[in-house]
């Protein structure tokens, strides 16, 4: 069954930008945008919030969220367990809402396979590797460890990037949401929806 709502599925390597694009989307107010919180075994950081940012729990609280089925897709990315719980997405996609996901590569393409004719697919892309790295590096969220975690798996999510719908090179931040939304508006006007 086709719903009325549309779920914007944003994915890059990390440090690309897409929380800073979604966040500052999402802030403009308008009434139907939703964002999916995802679960995630790993630590809080510093200004994260419980139910804000993530649902952050422990391993053994994530394991009985995918025995009873309440995720709609998991993965395992740099080392710790992230997944989207599935029933707020059904209950948005009814209510029409557009439902924004900060999810890596392959739970992109997972909410595709269940949602197909709902989800649209956003990659962000760095401008080049190094202006990554200064991102990350930047944002200063992750110890040096963490951040060759995090470079390590950016050739594998640039190669299933190119199967994405819509690609954005994130260089000017304000062209990178403009563009976001155009898509977003597109999608909408496709589906007779007001953009
Ligand atoms: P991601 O969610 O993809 O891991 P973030 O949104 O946290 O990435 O962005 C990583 C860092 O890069 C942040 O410090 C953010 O402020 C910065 N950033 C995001 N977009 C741009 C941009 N277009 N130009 C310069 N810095 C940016
Ligand atoms: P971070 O630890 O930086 O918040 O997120 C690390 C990576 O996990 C990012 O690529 C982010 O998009 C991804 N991620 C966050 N939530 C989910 C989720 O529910 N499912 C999947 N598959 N990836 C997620």
């Amino acid at each position: 069954m086709t719903h009325k709502g549309l779920l914007v599925v944003i994915s890059s390597p990390s440090g690309s930008g897409k929380s800073t694009i979604i966040r500052r989307i999402i802030s403009e107010g308008d009434t139907r945008y939703r964002y999916s919180i995802s679960a995630t075994t790993r630590a809080m950081r510093p200004g994260e919030k419980d139910g804000i940012d993530y649902w952050f729990v422990d391993e053994a609280a994530f394991k009985e969220m995918i025995r009873r089925d309440e995720l709609a897709e998991y993965e395992q990315v740099h080392g710790h367990l992230y997944g989207t719980p599935v029933r707020p997405i059904e209950k948005w996609l009814q209510e029409g809402c557009i439902v924004f996901f900060d999810i890596d590569v392959k739970g992109a393409f997972a909410i595709q396979r269940r949602f197909p004719d709902e989800t649209c697919m956003i990659f962000i892309a760095p401008p080049d590797l190094e202006t990554l790295r200064q991102r990350l590096v930047g944002r200063g969220t992750e110890a040096s460890e963490a951040v060759r975690i995090r470079l390590e798996r950016v050739p594998m999510e640039m190669e299933m990037g190119k199967a994405f719908e819509f690609t954005v090179i994130n260089r000017d931040l304000h062209r990178s949401i403009a563009r976001v939304k155009k898509i977003i508006a597109g999608r909408l006007a496709e589906r007779g929806a007001v953009a």
